[in-house]
């Protein structure tokens, strides 16, 4: 189980995984055989040491607030999720800045918001499905006003209200939406511009396969938006603390 340990008087945090007691195996030149020697490795007895005397505390991680900018396979990315003392409210950055670095964790007085950067079609997935679905096949020309009219679409429409679809996306940040029935009566509407007779059919057969699970989904990218609070008031510092660091804090 892992535990997240917050110091008080530092405000840094440790994340304990049950990985921090196991030991490092290093070869030992100078011994004539081959053996090999174990070392214990223990960061969080590191951390204690480097926080004798301070004040410890217990965070609970809160469900469902990890947020990260990168696909859940990439191994060097930045993650934020929350945590609380019970009192207080924590943002946590996670982070590594190179593929063999440890995990850093860095405790943040704030909050993270998703912005909406943009909603974009799907343009070469609906262009590659008309090819295939649609017999007698389209003109490029009828292809581009049908792309034209997806992309008024995504252009003017709010994303709030939208049906997510959770599973289609692989990226965190990335979110596929429904085109909502007001919407998609405007498409038809449009369509019967462009497309006659069967060819509008086709072409509305073609706008409900697609509408639930298929190429007509939006798609959203967001951006995280990190707001930090200003530090609550400065809390007593023990008599144990050096003088120096004492000055650099009353001048902040
Ligand atoms: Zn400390």
């Amino acid at each position: 189980m892992n535990q997240l340990i917050r110091c008080k008087n530092c405000d840094e945090i440790f994340m304990k995984t049950p990985f921090d007691q196991s030991p490092e195996y290093t070869f030992d030149s100078r011994r004539s055989t081959e053996t090999f020697r174990s070392i214990e490795t223990d960061d969080y007895q590191d951390f204690l040491t480097n926080h004798r005397g301070h004040q410890l505390e217990n965070l609970e991680v809160l469900e469902d607030s990890f947020v990260s900018e990168k696909t859940y396979a990439e191994p060097v990315k930045t993650s934020f999720f929350k945590a609380t003392n019970g009192k207080e409210k924590f943002l946590i950055k996670k982070f590594r800045e190179k593929i063999d670095e440890p995990l850093k964790y860095l405790l943040i007085h704030g909050d993270y918001s998703l912005k909406c950067a943009g909603i974009k079609i799907q343009s070469k997935e609906i262009s590659k499905q008309l090819k295939r679905e649609l017999s007698p096949p389209l003109s490029q020309d009828k292809i581009d006003a049908f792309l034209k009219l997806c992309h008024t679409i995504a252009e003017n429409i709010e994303i709030e209200g939208l049906e997510r679809i959770p599973e289609e996306s692989s990226h965190p940040l990335e979110i596929y939406y429904k085109i909502d029935d007001l919407h998609l009566v405007y498409l038809l509407r449009n369509c019967r511009n462009i497309f006659k007779g069967q060819e509008y059919s086709a072409v509305e057969e073609f706008v409900h396969r697609h509408k639930d699970d298929g190429v007509l989904l939006l798609k959203a990218t967001y951006q995280i938006r990190l707001t930090e609070r200003v530090k609550p008031a400065k809390r007593a510092i023990p008599a144990s603390m050096p003088l120096k660091k004492v000055e650099i804090i009353g001048k902040k």
